[in-house]
């Protein structure tokens, strides 16, 4: 234990990682709106630097909390004294950041033997090295589009499935939340898996017979770098403005969607900050300019973690859209599927209903500006390991996304419009 806690502290030290040894992860579950109320008032206390894993929303819903070791105490007895509910989620963060840091260097130094491990985490040059050899290996199929840059000026590069010229289209991202990486490996092995399924699986070869896909593995690829290299913890873009200390946008709060309604902050500091503006964020620009130019895009999936759900709009406002019959059923149908292979459970429903109203995310604004099948995963888990969800459940988390993701894009493919 001892020596494990050492290695982490020297590899944190050795690449200037920001180290969060003896924070806990709570889980607290508030009885009643009073219990609410008090929770609400440690969330507004910036200097306590609680870090909402799960957000608050009412009684009797579960909240995640990462705190900082040194506020820990101070914490228990706040929820002590008001008799709120908790239990210990994660015991030790940095425990759990150490294991993850040494598989990732383990299987850097396994992996000049060999091809590219999809069940590892990588860093955003692997990813990249390996979106080109794709593109190498199934020169037919996978074309590299760069759609733009990020703030600090990397690119952002998007494949494209397609079997010649431009037919409707599919978009899929993932990795607009920096921290949230099950989610770039995930979409990374999904992009091998459609590479290698044309022609085999001929659900996937009637796909691409009539569609495009387009799949952007790294939505915010600085954030990623700085998730990697700094912080683990990071969840928005590196942009900078004038006059603040405080650094980046939650690029899903950024969107021109209910821009600057509930569930965004205006506070630079906070982790929901929806920037100065919608499509402040280059990187949600270069996405947006991209969908608008090129026109035929007919479903729009983004991939989030954790907590198990599927999403459709709307998350800016709690009435129903005018298609949530036919967007209820088609999530259903893919939750289910996504179920069938490990039992994992999903659970269904406009953003709004499922966790709370949040503006400015991304598939209200693709919903809007009439991309009717608009859909956002949040992928595994619950809980448990949260945004650290081990490397060994990258593959079963992809293989079972896959069967979600298929089922959507099948009904898309039959349902043109
Ligand atoms: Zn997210």
């Amino acid at each position: 234990m001892r020596s494990i806690l050492f290695f982490g502290a020297l590899i944190g030290y050795i690449s200037c990682q920001e180290t969060f040894v003896g924070d806990q992860v709570l889980e607290i579950i508030p009885r009643n709106e009073e219990q609410v109320k008090h929770l609400r008032q440690l969330e507004t206390e910036a200097y306590l630097q609680l870090d909402f894993w799960k957000p608050l929303t009412t009684a009797g819903e579960k909240v995640h909390v990462r705190i900082p070791f040194s506020r820990l105490q101070g914490i228990k007895v706040f929820l002590e004294s008001y008799e709120i509910p908790y239990s210990i989620m994660i015991e030790d963060v940095q425990v759990l950041l150490d294991r993850e840091n040494e598989e990732m260097l383990f299987h850097r130094r396994k992996k000049s033997s060999g091809s590219f491990n999809f069940g590892a985490y990588h860093t955003l040059e692997e990813i990249f090295q390996e979106m080109d050899n794709l593109v190498e290996k199934y020169p037919d199929l996978v074309s590299k589009l760069q759609i733009g840059y990020s703030f600090e000026k990397r690119p952002m590069n998007v494949l494209k499935f397609s079997t010649g010229g431009n037919k409707p289209a599919i978009w899929l991202d993932a990795g607009i939340h920096a921290r949230e990486w099950v989610t770039h490996a995930t979409a990374l092995w999904t992009a091998n898996q459609i590479a290698s399924d044309y022609g085999k699986d001929p659900s996937v070869t009637a796909l691409l017979d009539t569609m495009d896909i387009f799949l952007l593995p790294v939505t915010n690829p600085d954030g990623y770098v700085f998730s990697h290299t700094k912080n683990r913890m990071w969840r928005k873009t590196r942009s900078k403005a004038s006059g603040s200390f405080c650094v980046g946008v939650d690029p899903n709060r950024n969107w021109d969607a209910g821009f600057g309604g509930p569930g965004a902050s205006d506070n630079r500091c906070s982790d929901s900050y929806r920037g100065p503006s919608a499509n402040s964020e280059v990187e949600v620009k270069s996405i947006v300019d991209f969908i608008k130019n090129h026109g035929g895009i007919k479903a729009f999936i983004t991939l989030h973690s954790y907590s198990q759900l599927l999403m459709f709009p709307y998350g800016y406002k709690c009435s129903r859209s005018n298609d949530f019959d036919e967007l209820n059923e088609v999530a259903q149908i893919a939750a289910e599927s996504v179920t069938s292979l490990y039992g994992t459970k999903y659970k269904v429903g406009p953003i709004c209903s499922v966790i709370y109203q949040a503006s400015g995310g991304s598939i209200d604004w693709s919903y809007d500006y009439g991309i009717k099948y608009s859909f956002a995963f949040e992928l595994r888990d619950t809980g448990r390991h949260g945004f650290l969800l081990p490397a060994n459940q990258i593959l079963p988390t992809a293989e079972e996304t896959w069967k979600g993701l298929k089922k959507i894009m099948e009904y898309v493919r039959d349902h043109p419009y």
